[in-house]
């Protein structure tokens, strides 16, 4: 297992050109990426002469050191060694003279560190192992070092030993020298190389590091702040470095990118952590196809060699249509079952909740359809489903199953008028075995839950075994022709940017900002990679009075905060737009792991804590004094510090 991955990531350092990636390559930038084409050298400089991976048939006879972590031991006769690259066999001596050897290779306790030195032979026959990459030899040691001893361990290293997230992420020193980690964290790695190599030595872009103490940025996320020795000032983290990366294009640096790290301080979300990975890019003189080609070609370069190879353009959507069709501005659009609008088809239905709904103005009928869900979806299942419409959206969801003998079986069949069954067949193209579900209201309300049960009910299908999402499938989507605000949620009167108050508006829209600004188009672009926001950016507002129209007129943010980005753009600053990919989802999506914790090697618990070092942590008040900071303690202080003090206890 070990070796497969490492020939796999080193494969992609040495398998010859691909088709796809040739024909982004210019001739003068493929002799600089194919000197990169050799197997890296992986015992330079350090005191092994070999990983303990890479031994075979080929190096018989060879004198060797390796160092490793002790991984089996067998009888006091063979020990197997570990590390990164992979195993290899160890024979303890057993005669007289090699007593001292034999001594620290038996006694020392599993996951010790040793160092051996020897020489390469063959197994006997019949002790060959075709399992294992370095099955065929192992090594006759002629001297050992214990480097250091391993005390009992809280868990085994083994990946097949279960242990919960929390104690992984207390020992994640140990989590890490799992074959899993190893390979998120290696490839990750060689997909980021890949990247830099694309964006600087093929296109020409400068790696830029920006502040990470930073001011408060109006609207948008919640930023995390950081108390400054002027009393009642305050530093904020940026939640990504968008107005540096503006800053720099008025500033002549007109291709930009940066692995930057950004911060949001917005609580727990399964899927989010409050430091983050961001693949940061900006260009001058760009507009939105210019962006989505260099990504499109970026993600095409950096795609790991043992996937098949995207396809470029990735197909579009219009915000419109990804609302209308899958209830979302993320489809997942790697199965069907979309959402097809059947009010006309209800307009004179005797189902009370139907009739309602379609009595008002906005009132609409949806409906999709779930692919055998008449045969696999349990009576608990609708009703949970139906619970969940209820409890979260406040709206009714009718389930109608489509018998073999094509009737209908629905709670309310009998007011389902023939017609309006043959219609939903039609419409939905259902088929035996398939249940079709029904909800009621107004437009975006009634996608949104049928997006969510959409999602929902192909879990529970899939959970029952039917195949609908392909897990080898990278369904990569654009979202474009978003509007350039949207509603407050807590106060629909106000809009708020869909993007971020940067975002140009769409060129043809540009009068009904001063009129209708609810109706403006914008040039922000999302990418979704099967049903994930995966990246999003946008052109940019390069003139300054129309900035400044956007930020105090339409949003009502105070200017003063962004008065030197106002200021930036009065000094011909270019017409400029990028992007920023989430490195972390994305490699969360790539390595197919669980979690974004999974990719990240030092990640927050879902709490938002640092499980290993028990971060945050409190500080005395005489260290907070030359900050002019007091902490005030909520009335039930005691139990919050107590609790703090073990960050393990229910954390995962
Ligand atoms: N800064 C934006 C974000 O973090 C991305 C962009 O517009 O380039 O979402």
């Amino acid at each position: 297992m070990f070796s497969c991955w490492l020939s796999r990531l080193c494969g992609e350092l040495s398998t010859p050109t691909r088709r796809t990636t040739q024909l982004i390559w210019s001739s003068a930038a493929r002799s600089m990426v194919l000197s990169s084409q050799r197997i890296p050298e992986l015992s330079s400089f350090v005191a092994r002469t070999n990983t303990c991976g890479e031994l075979r048939s080929s190096h018989l006879g060879q004198e060797v050191t390796l160092c490793g972590w002790i991984q089996f031991r067998r009888q006091n006769i063979f020990l197997v060694l570990r590390d990164f690259h992979g195993l290899v066999q160890v024979v303890i001596p057993q005669d007289e003279s090699a007593a001292s050897v034999k001594k620290i290779l038996c006694e020392a306790p599993m996951e010790s560190v040793v160092q051996v030195s020897g020489t390469v032979i063959s197994r006997p026959p019949g002790q060959k192992n075709p399992k294992m990459p370095t099955g065929e030899i192992e090594i006759k040691v002629k001297t050992a070092k214990l480097l250091n001893s391993c005390k009992k361990l809280p868990f085994e290293i083994k990946d097949f030993m279960k242990k919960t997230e929390t104690l992984r992420l207390q020992y994640r020193y140990l989590d890490l020298r799992s074959v899993q980690m190893q390979y998120n964290l290696r490839l990750r790695s060689q997909m980021v190389m890949k990247m830099r190599e694309y964006l600087c030595n093929l296109h020409g872009f400068v790696d830029v590091e920006t502040p990470t103490l930073f001011k408060r940025t109006p609207g948008g996320a919640k930023e995390f702040v950081i108390p400054s020795r002027e009393p009642g000032k305050f530093y904020s983290l940026p939640q990504s470095p968008q107005q540096f990366k503006q800053l720099l294009m008025v500033g002549g640096l007109d291709r930009y990118f940066q692995v930057a790290r950004c911060y949001r301080d917005e609580g727990s979300r399964p899927d989010r952590q409050p430091e983050f990975t961001q693949i940061d890019i900006e260009m001058s003189f760009v507009d939105q196809t210019g962006v989505q080609s260099l990504i499109e070609g970026l993600l095409q370069y950096s795609w790991p060699s043992d996937k098949d190879p995207l396809v470029v353009p990735f197909p579009s959507m219009p915000f419109a249509e990804a609302l209308a069709s899958y209830g979302t501005d993320k489809p997942d659009t790697r199965f069907g079952m979309k959402i097809v609008d059947v009010s006309d088809m209800f307009r004179n239905t005797e189902v009370g909740f139907l009739q309602d709904a379609l009595s008002k103005p906005q009132g609409t009928v949806k409906a999709i359809c779930i692919r055998k869900g008449a045969k696999y979806l349990k009576r608990k299942d609708i009703e949970s489903i139906r619970k969940f419409a209820a409890d979260r959206f406040n709206e009714e969801v009718l389930p109608i199953f489509l018998k073999t003998n094509e009737n209908w079986n629905s709670p309310v069949a009998k007011f389902i008028m023939e017609e309006q069954g043959l219609g939903l067949v039609k419409l939905l193209e259902t088929q035996e075995e398939d249940m079709v579900l029904l909800t009621a209201g107004e437009h975006k309300k009634a996608c949104s839950l049928m997006g969510k049960l959409r999602l929902e009910c192909a879990d529970l299908l899939e959970a029952r075994g039917v195949v609908l999402r392909d897990p080898a499938l990278f369904s990569f989507l654009w979202v474009v022709d978003f509007p350039l605000f949207l509603p407050k949620e807590e106060n629909p009167q106000e809009l708020e940017s869909a993007h971020h108050p940067f975002t140009a508006p769409h060129p043809s829209d540009i009068h009904l900002l001063y009129t209708e600004p609810h109706k403006v188009r914008s040039q922000h672009y999302d990418l979704v990679l099967n049903g994930n926001e995966i990246g999003g950016g946008s052109i940019r507002i390069h003139n300054s009075e129309l900035q400044h129209y956007v930020l105090d007129t339409v949003l009502k943010e105070d200017v003063k905060l962004l008065s030197h980005l106002l200021q930036a753009l009065d000094y011909g600053a270019p017409p400029h737009g990028g992007i920023a990919l989430g490195l972390d989802r994305l490699m969360c999506l790539v390595t197919g792991a669980p979690s974004i914790r999974d990719v990240i090697a030092f990640p927050k618990s879902f709490r938002g804590h640092d499980l290993m070092s028990n971060a945050p942590d409190s500080i005395p008040p005489e260290e907070l004094k030359p900050y002019h900071i007091q902490v005030s303690w909520p009335m039930d202080a005691e139990t919050e510090k107590s609790s703090s003090n073990h960050p393990c206890r229910s954390e995962s």
